[in-house]
């Protein structure tokens, strides 16, 4: 890891604590805390993307699922994430013990941002902040792509 890459990893986590002090007053904050149910299979769908496509040894990230109710953006299938940007999501993840996904009705897991999310939660783990997606594991045929396949074979 260079010495350009632990900056950016301390620059992500300042950020993501001053984030955190400012967002804990916000109402899109408290719903992320008053998460919706898990959908069947969550557990399994964890453990298949953390354990078995991801090789990831250490405990899996909580997972809060966004149900229907309060997903108020991008057609109904996303929340606002507190960002820098305030953007429309449909997943976030600050840091690598927790994810926070949307869940629209009729939706199967492997069309969430489970995947996504945990592999935010994993890149983490291994130092590496990566907001804009531009390593190989978000791309074509990436860990994440592999990760929901994986999911949608086993029916999750
Ligand atoms: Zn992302």
């Amino acid at each position: 890891m260079s010495a350009r890459d632990v900056m950016g990893a301390v620059c992500f986590w300042v950020i993501v604590l001053a984030v955190l002090l400012v967002a804990s007053c916000s109402p899109g904050f408290r719903s992320m805390f008053r998460p919706a149910p898990s959908p069947e299979g969550s557990k399994e769908a964890v453990e298949l993307v953390w354990r078995t496509v991801y090789g990831r040894k250490e405990p899996p990230p909580g997972v809060f699922w966004i149900g229907q109710e309060e997903l108020n953006c991008r057609d109904g299938k996303g929340f606002r994430a507190v960002t820098i940007g305030n953007d429309c999501v449909g997943g976030v993840t600050y840091v690598p013990w927790a994810v926070t996904v949307a869940l629209p009705d009729n939706t199967k897991i492997h069309e969430t941002a489970l995947a996504h999310e945990l592999w935010h939660a994993a890149m983490m783990l291994d130092g590496i902040a990566d907001p804009y997606h531009k390593s190989p594991g978000f791309g074509p045929g990436g860990m994440v792509e592999q990760a929901n396949r994986a999911l949608e074979v086993a029916g999750l």
